[in-house]
C-alpha cells in the first residue's frame, strides 16, 4: 500500500504505532481513545466491546474499536492486568489553533508497574516496578513506587535475589536484554536494553535526575551493581512515564543484611500473605494483624511482616510502644478513632506535586492533618515520644487551604466553585464582572419594559443565539427600530441589542477567563502544598507506624497474645504457645494450647511423632509464627515466651504440586531439603515436616535419619521435626539434643480421640485408619484394615497371627489349608447380606458339610 493513498490520519497512526509495537496504541480521536488493526482486535476482545471498522483512504477500511475517554481507567485496569502494555496518544494541539490534522504524540507508555490511576491500585499495597541488574555472584536490585516516591536500592548475593522479589512483589521486573537470569517469581517480565544497565551511565543519569554532582549521599557509590538496577528504572521511566521522573526526589540504599530472608516456601508454608487453599488475605497471618486504619500503615505492615528484623534494639524499640499502647486501653481506642479520618497522606503528597489532585482531596488532607496533632496528643510515653515529635501541627497549610479552597468544592477545577472568595482579588473582580453583567441583564428586562411598553417582554438565552429579547405576536406593533430580529416562533419573535450582546460578550468571557485564572490559582495552590512534601511525607511515615503499632496492641489486647523476651542466645521457650490463624478459626477457648522447647541445655532438637491430624503441622507452624512475630515486633499469641534472635526460618512442608513443573514430589522435597542444609546456621529456626516421605520406606527412613544426624552434629540449629516413622524415635537414646514429642491420643473403647495435646515420648501408632474413618471410608473397607492391620503387627512382633474371622486365602498362605466352608465363609461380607441372603447362603454352606 503506498503511503499517498493513506489519509493523513492513518499514515500519522501507523507511524507513531511503529514505535510501540508491543503496546496497545490508544489513539485520542476526540472523546474516545481508539484502537486499530490488531491492537482492536485484541481490545474488543479483551473488553467485550463493538469491533468496527473505519475508511482510512481508499478502498482501506481497517478494524477499529474504541473507548470514551472519559472511562479509560476502567479499561486501562482490565488491559494492564491481562499483562497488556497500553501507549497513551493524545492530541498535543488544541482544535481552534489548527484546523488540519491535530498533532498527537504518546504521553505515556502504561505497563503493570507505572500505574498511578488511584482506581488502578490497590491502596493497602504498595504497586513496585523493579529492576534486577544479576552480575557474577551478586546481584543490584532497585525498585520504585511511583505513587508514593519511594525509590530504593541494595546488592546482595545473587542467591539472596529471589527471596527479596518474593518480599517485594513487584508489579514488573525489568532485566537486561541478554540476561540469563530468570526469576523463579511469576510476573511481567520487561526486558531493556542492556546499556541501561551499565554502572557507569546508570550513575550518570541518576546524578542528572536528582541534579547532584556525587551519588554518595544516597548510599549507593560504591554498589555498582545497586546503581545499575536503579539507572535501568529510571530509564525505564522516561521512556514510559516522563512525568514520574520529575517527581523523583531521592533513593535510598538499604541493605537486605538487616533483616531476616524469608523465602517463597517460608512464606507459603507458613501463609504469612495468603491462605494456600484460598489464596485471600483471609485465612493468613496478615489477614489476623491487619487491623490497619490507614492505606499506608496498611503498606507499612506488609513490608514489616517480609522484612522480620534481626536487631534486637530494633524490635525492642516496637515492643516498647505496642507494650505502652496495650496498656492504655482508652488511648488505644481514641487513636483508633483518630487514624480513621486520615486519607492516604503518602499517595496524595505524589499527586499534589504532580499537579493532579483534585480540590476534594485537598479537603481530606486538610482534615488529615488536623486530626494529625489530635494523635500526638494522646501520646504520653518516652516509648512514642519520636513518633509524637513526627505528627507535626501544620498550621500554616492548614490555614492555606481553609482560606484558599470552598470548604465543599465542586468536582473539576475550572467550574467556579474551587476557590474560595477573597483568596484572590482578580479572581473575586473578575467573579463580580460575570455577576455583575448578569444582574445588568436581568435589569435590562425592566428597563426595556418601560421603555417600549411591552409588559411581557422577557430576556432569554439559548445556545445558539446566547441571550435574546422575546416579544409574543400580540405586541409585535411596538418593538422599536433599535431591536434586530434574530428568529421567528410560533407566537413570538426574538430580538437582539447591540447593549445586550456587549453584555453578553463581558459574561463569556469573564467565564472563560474566570476557568482559566481559577486553575492557574488552584495550580499555584498545590505548588504552595508541594513545599510541604517532605514534611508530609514525614508526617504520613509517622501515621503509618503509629497505624501498625496500634495494630498490634489492638490484635494483642484482642486475642491475649503476650510481649516475647528476645534474647541473643539460641533457646526458644514458649509456654502455652497457639496458631494465630488456627485459633481464630474455633470456638474461643477450644484451640489447645501447647509449649515449645528448644535449647541448648534441654536439647535443640525435637522429633515429633502423631497420628494425620492430630495437630502436628499446626504445632510446627505455628512455633516459627510466633517466632516470625516476635522479631517484627509484635506481640506472640502465647502464655509466655522467650526467644533467641533466629537469622532465618527454614521450612520444609508437606509436597508441593509442583509436578507440572516436571520435577517429581520427591525431588522438590530433596532440593528444598539440600537447600535448608546448605544455608541453615546455629541461629536458624528449622520446621522439616515428612522428610524422605516421597520414596521408599527404607530410602525414606534412611535419608530422614541422616538428616537428623546431620542438624544434630553440625548445625546446631533448633529444629521440629515431624515424621511419620517410628523407627526415628530410638535416635534419643543415643544423640543427647534430641528429644521424642507426641500428640496425645486417647483411646475409650476403641473411640479415638485427637487431643491436640504435644507430650514427651515417641508413639508407635499411625491411627491411619480412624482418619481414614472420619474421612468417610466405608464401613466394611475399615473393617477390613483393622483386621490387615491386626495381621501384619503380629507379624511383625512374629507372633501367632490373630485369627481373623475374614483372612482371605492369600493372608494364610503359612496356614493349614483352610477347609471350603472356612474359605466361603472368610469370603463373606456379613454386613452386607439381606437376613434373606444370609438364610440361602446358611442352606448352602449346610450343603457343603
Ligand atoms: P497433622 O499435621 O498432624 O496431620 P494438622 O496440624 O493439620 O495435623 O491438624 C489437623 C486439624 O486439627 C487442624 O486443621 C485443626 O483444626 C486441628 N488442630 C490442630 N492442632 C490443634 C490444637 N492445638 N487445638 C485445636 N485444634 C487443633
Amino acid at each position: 500500500m503506498s503511503q499517498s493513498s493513506l489519509t493523513p490520519l492513518r499514515a500519522q497512526y501507523l507511524s507513531i504505532k511503529k514505535r510501540y509495537p508491543e503496546a496497545i496504541v490508544f489513539f485520542r480521536l476526540g472523546d474516545f481513545y481508539e484502537t486499530f488493526d490488531t491492537d482492536a482486535e485484541i481490545t474488543a476482545r479483551e473488553l467485550e466491546i463493538v469491533l468496527t471498522g473505519r475508511e482510512m483512504g481508499k478502498g482501506v477500511k481497517v478494524p477499529m474499536a474504541g473507548i470514551p475517554y472519559h472511562a479509560v481507567d476502567n479499561y486501562l485496569a482490565r488491559l494492564i492486568s491481562r499483562g497488556h502494555k497500553v501507549a497513551i496518544c493524545e492530541q498535543t494541539t488544541r482544535p481552534d489553533d489548527n484546523k488540519g490534522l491535530m498533532e498527537r504524540e504518546v504521553v505515556r507508555l502504561v505497563t503493570p508497574g507505572t500505574v498511578v490511576e488511584p482506581g488502578l491500585l490497590d491502596g493497602r499495597r504498595n504497586n513496585y516496578l523493579t529492576a534486577v541488574a544479576p552480575g557474577d555472584s551478586e546481584a543490584g536490585i532497585a525498585f520504585i513506587d511511583i505513587s508514593t516516591g519511594e525509590f530504593a536500592a541494595a546488592q546482595m548475593p545473587l542467591a539472596r535475589i529471589e527471596s527479596e522479589l518474593e518480599r517485594l512483589r513487584p508489579a514488573e521486573i525489568i532485566l537486561p536484554q541478554d540476561s540469563l537470569f530468570q526469576p523463579i517469581f511469576k510476573t511481567p517480565l520487561t526486558r531493556a536494553d542492556a546499556r541501561d544497565f551499565e554502572p557507569e551511565s546508570a550513575a550518570e543519569l541518576l546524578k542528572e535526575t536528582f541534579s547532584v554532582n556525587t551519588l554518595e549521599g544516597y548510599g549507593v557509590a560504591a554498589l555498582p551493581l545497586a546503581t545499575a538496577a536503579a539507572g535501568a528504572v529510571i530509564s525505564y521511566l522516561r521512556e514510559t512515564h516522563q512525568g514520574a521522573v520529575n517527581g523523583i526526589s531521592h533513593l535510598s540504599a538499604y541493605s537486605v543484611s538487616d533483616y531476616m530472608a524469608l523465602d517463597e516456601n517460608t512464606v507459603v508454608n507458613l501463609e504469612i500473605f495468603q491462605n494456600a487453599t484460598t489464596r485471600n488475605t483471609a485465612g493468613s497471618l496478615l489477614g489476623i494483624l491487619d487491623v490497619t486504619r490507614t492505606p499506608m500503615g496498611a503498606r507499612l505492615l506488609r513490608r514489616w511482616l517480609g522484612q522480620p528484623l534481626l536487631s534486637i534494639p530494633s524490635i525492642r524499640e516496637r515492643q516498647d510502644a505496642v507494650d505502652w499502647l496495650f496498656s492504655q486501653h482508652q488511648v488505644l481506642a481514641e487513636l483508633e478513632r483518630w487514624l480513621k479520618s486520615f486519607t492516604d497522606l503518602e499517595r496524595l503528597a505524589n499527586r499534589v506535586r504532580a499537579g493532579s489532585a483534585l480540590p476534594r482531596e485537598i479537603i481530606a488532607l486538610k482534615r488529615s492533618l488536623e486530626a494529625a496533632p489530635e494523635l500526638g496528643r494522646a501520646l504520653n510515653d518516652k516509648s512514642v515520644a519520636e513518633l509524637k515529635a513526627n505528627l507535626k501541627e501544620h498550621t500554616d497549610l492548614i490555614a492555606l487551604i481553609e482560606q484558599g479552597l470552598e470548604a465543599e468544592p465542586s468536582g473539576t477545577v475550572g467550574e467556579g466553585g474551587t476557590i474560595r472568595a477573597g483568596f484572590s482579588a482578580e479572581l473575586d473582580e473578575l467573579r463580580d464582572m460575570a455577576t455583575g453583567a448578569k444582574g445588568y441583564i436581568t435589569r435590562l428586562e425592566t428597563e426595556e419594559r418601560a421603555a417600549t411598553g411591552i409588559k411581557n417582554l422577557k430576556v432569554g438565552y439559548n445556545q445558539v443565539f446566547g441571550y435574546y429579547l422575546e416579544v409574543s405576536a400580540a405586541n409585535l406593533a411596538q418593538v422599536p427600530e433599535r431591536f434586530i430580529r434574530k428568529q421567528t416562533l410560533a407566537n413570538a419573535e426574538r430580538y437582539i441589542t447591540p447593549e445586550l450582546k456587549e453584555y453578553e460578550a463581558q459574561i463569556l468571557s469573564s467565564r472563560e477567563r474566570l476557568a482559566d485564572m481559577e486553575t492557574a490559582i488552584y495550580r499555584r495552590i498545590l505548588g504552595q502544598i508541594t513545599e510541604f512534601h517532605q514534611s508530609l511525607l514525614a508526617l504520613a511515615d509517622a501515621v503509618a507506624r503509629l497505624d501498625t503499632l496500634t495494630a498490634f496492641a489492638s490484635v494483642a489486647a484482642a486475642n491475649s497474645y503476650v510481649k516475647p523476651a528476645i534474647t541473643d542466645s539460641s533457646d526458644l521457650l514458649v509456654v502455652g504457645g497457639r496458631h494465630p490463624v488456627v485459633e481464630a478459626g474455633l470456638p474461643p477457648g477450644q484451640f489447645i494450647a501447647n509449649d515449645s522447647t528448644l535449647s541448648v541445655d534441654k536439647g535443640l532438637l525435637v522429633i515429633l511423632t502423631g497420628p494425620n491430624m492430630a495437630g502436628k503441622s499446626t504445632y510446627l507452624k505455628q512455633t516459627a509464627l510466633i517466632v516470625l512475630m516476635a522479631q517484627i515486633g509484635c506481640f506472640v499469641p502465647a502464655a509466655a515466651a522467650e526467644i533467641g534472635l533466629c537469622d532465618r526460618i527454614f521450612t520444609r512442608i508437606g509436597a508441593h504440586e509442583d509436578l507440572a513443573a516436571g520435577k517429581s514430589t520427591f525431588m522438590v522435597e530433596m532440593v528444598e531439603t539440600a537447600n535448608i542444609l546448605t544455608n541453615a546456621t546455629g541461629k536458624s529456626l528449622l520446621i522439616l515436616d515428612e522428610i524422605g516421605r516421597g520414596t521408599s520406606t527404607y530410602d525414606g527412613l534412611a535419608i530422614a535419619r541422616a538428616v537428623v544426624e546431620y542438624i544434630h552434629t553440625h548445625l546446631h540449629a533448633r529444629t521440629l521435626f515431624a515424621t511419620h516413622y517410628h523407627e526415628l524415635v530410638a535416635m534419643a537414646n543415643h544423640l543427647p539434643g534430641i528429644r521424642n514429642f507426641n500428640v496425645a491420643v486417647s483411646e475409650d473403647r476403641g473411640e479415638v480421640v485427637f487431643l491436640h495435646h504435644i507430650v514427651p515420648g515417641g508413639v508407635d501408632k499411625s491411627y491411619g485408619i480412624h482418619v481414614a474413618k472420619l474421612a468417610g471410608l466405608p464401613k466394611p473397607v475399615i473393617k477390613r484394615a483393622n483386621e490387615v492391620l491386626l495381621e501384619l503387627e503380629s507379624l511383625k512382633t512374629g507372633a501367632q497371627p490373630a485369627r481373623s474371622k475374614q483372612a482371605p486365602p492369600q493372608l494364610s498362605l503359612f496356614q493349614p489349608p483352610q477347609p471350603r466352608v472356612a474359605v466361603e465363609l472368610a469370603k463373606l461380607d456379613v454386613d452386607a447380606l439381606t437376613p434373606r441372603q444370609a438364610l440361602e447362603k446358611l442352606y448352602e454352606l449346610k450343603d457343603i458339610v
